[in-house]
């Protein structure tokens, strides 16, 4: 077989080379160990968490070796894509501070190496694959989705393994003259690799992540182009990444099988092999038992899921550093006020099956990240969350932001911060009843106390209420009224004998809390009334009596 004819006949237009795309897309000039590596999303759509664990990965390497980290953005499934795709994923990495040197922006591409959409990059496709072909690499097949379909049945009847391989690679070593037949018949074709593998050997290989692997050989012609001309995940794997001069590919494990087709591609192109760091899937607990996060079952994968709970970016950030490196914890405890990038991230420290996503302790970084946070920062993204989310509740914040602020004030700073807030949607039901248009009565005071007594208590708290005495002195009158209606001042005497009380302190502090804040739970409410001011303390709880003495 001619195959320099072949490949002539088949890419007649093509005529760059090889030698000018690789002095097109020289060796990166970068110091000893500097890792360059990608995110190399597809478009669907459907941006997920495992796009911020790739991503974050990946970056750490590349910005901590001090290398290069790009964006690539893999179009070339057109069946999947989604309209205005991209730009959501890109701003969906630069929301969750995935930030490139290099790649697909918004606003078009940056840096030497592109384009970095792939199907923009066909035509470089096309020069390597003719390549293949004028070396006996590569071949046209004109199969039909019948005919592939009919060899996956008599596949299935024979319990032969599924594929174009071996004898079921009808078009594998077909003379000149039926390729030619079908070329001018107009007949469309895909371009297959040519595997020289056997499915009897292993391939020994050493995952950064993985650890050493033996991986079955792959004996199969798989599809490099698509008859539209556009490369498969495959091919254009191999000659971006090489072109790109990628030295580490990070991504998910689901490709793990893909691997020895990929080490066959990049030897027979003459590439250099990069290194592959595969990550384990997120997996979480359902049940007693562990299975993968899905799309279908599982909200919380989606990135919007966070957006509209409002989890601060940080938390997501820190959240997931957690549950890929072993040591982030211990290190977040030793260094609790450091920035995220002095943590050495380290593939080393990653679980090869996979990382235990869960909500819960997602919820607990959070808000630890926001006890940390400074009041004014707090009011800042709360806002931001809301004017997307709960427009009311905006408008409010934006009508009062001191008092805001004040509220977000409570608790916060010295060495022991309150960990109150987990994420902004529960900002409202936390403080939004210091604004009147959102106050409103949701808990009751137990109609197992006296009315006369919560009346009592009430009045006469609001006839003695002073702003500016000291919380002490505050107390101490909540405690006298306390003492003059038969409740306990003292917890340990009422502990030590409820019946001889009416109740205690803890009552007659839920009565007043009841009635300023609507709520049995709220911040700390010597600092809640300060910050409503005495005209609303009194208002409301003249307010509850109103109602209570009805
Ligand atoms: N487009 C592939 C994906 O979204 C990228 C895999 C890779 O990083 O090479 O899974």
């Amino acid at each position: 077989m001619d195959y320099p004819y072949l490949a002539e006949l088949l890419f007649p237009d093509v005529k760059l080379t090889p030698e000018e795309l690789e002095s097109r897309y020289p060796a990166r000039q970068l110091p000893e160990g500097a890792i360059v590596s990608r995110a190399a999303p597809s478009p669907t759509g459907f941006v997920h968490l495992g796009n911020i664990v790739q991503g974050l990965t990946s970056e750490r390497l590349c910005h901590q070796s001090g290398g290069v980290f790009f964006l690539r953005i893999e179009d070339t499934d057109a069946k999947r894509e989604v309209q205005g795709a991209v730009e959501t994923l890109i701003e969906a990495l630069k929301h969750y501070h995935i930030l490139f040197d290099e790649g697909a922006t918004v606003d078009g591409d940056i840096g030497p190496y592109g384009p970095y959409r792939q199907r923009q990059r066909a035509q470089i496709y096309h020069v390597y694959a003719k390549k293949l072909v004028a070396e006996g690499k590569a071949y046209p097949c004109f199969c039909t989705e019948e005919e592939l379909d009919a060899m996956r049945n008599t596949q299935e009847a024979r319990k032969d393994n599924f594929g174009y391989y071996g004898a079921y690679a009808v078009w594998r070593d077909r003379p000149m003259e039926d390729i030619k037949t079908e070329l001018a018949a107009g007949k469309p074709w895909v371009l297959r690799f040519r595997s020289e593998g056997n499915i009897e050997n292993k391939i020994k290989f050493t995952d950064l992540i993985k650890g050493n692997l033996e991986l079955t050989e792959n004996d199969v012609d798989h599809v490099l182009l698509k008859s539209d001309g556009i490369p498969t995940y495959h091919f254009a794997h191999a000659v971006d990444d090489h072109l790109m001069r990628t030295t580490h590919v990070v991504r998910g494990d689901e490709w793990l099988p893909s691997l020895p087709f990929h080490v066959q591609l990049f030897r027979a192109l003459g590439f250099r092999l990069p290194k592959y760091a595969h990550i384990g899937p997120l997996m979480k607990m359902d049940g007693t038992s562990k299975r993968k996060l899905s799309k279908r079952k599982d909200p919380e994968l989606a990135l919007t899921f966070y957006q509209a709970q409002g989890y601060p970016v940080p938390a997501v950030l820190e959240y997931v550093l957690t549950i890929l490196n072993s040591n982030f914890e211990d290190w977040r405890q030793a260094n609790p006020d450091a920035n995220l990038d002095d943590f050495k991230f380290s593939y080393k420290k990653m679980n090869p099956a996979g990382s235990l996503f869960d909500v819960d302790k997602l919820r607990d970084v959070s808000k630890n990240v926001i006890s940390r946070m400074s009041a004014d920062e707090v009011y800042a993204l709360v806002l931001e969350w809301a004017k997307e989310f709960d427009v009311p509740f905006a408008a409010a914040l934006e009508a009062e932001p001191d008092k805001a602020r004040a509220a977000f004030a409570i608790g916060r700073g010295g060495k022991k911060p309150r960990k109150d807030l987990a994420i902004w949607s529960e900002a409202k039901s936390y403080m939004g009843f210091i604004f009147d248009a959102l106050f409103a009565r949701e808990d009751e005071i137990d109609p197992k106390f006296d009315k006369a007594d919560v009346c009592a208590a009430l009045t006469v708290f609001a006839q003695d209420y002073d702003p500016a005495d000291e919380q002490s002195v505050w107390f101490d009158k909540i405690k006298a009224i306390t003492d003059s209606l038969g409740y306990a001042s003292d917890m340990k005497a009422y502990r030590a004998d409820p019946a001889a009380f009416r109740g205690s302190v803890a009552d007659v502090s839920m009565f007043l809390r009841v009635a300023v804040t609507g709520k049995l739970n709220s911040p700390d409410m010597y600092e809640v009334m300060r910050v409503l001011g005495r005209k609303t303390v009194l208002a409301r709880i003249h307010a509850l009596l109103e109602t209570l003495e009805r």
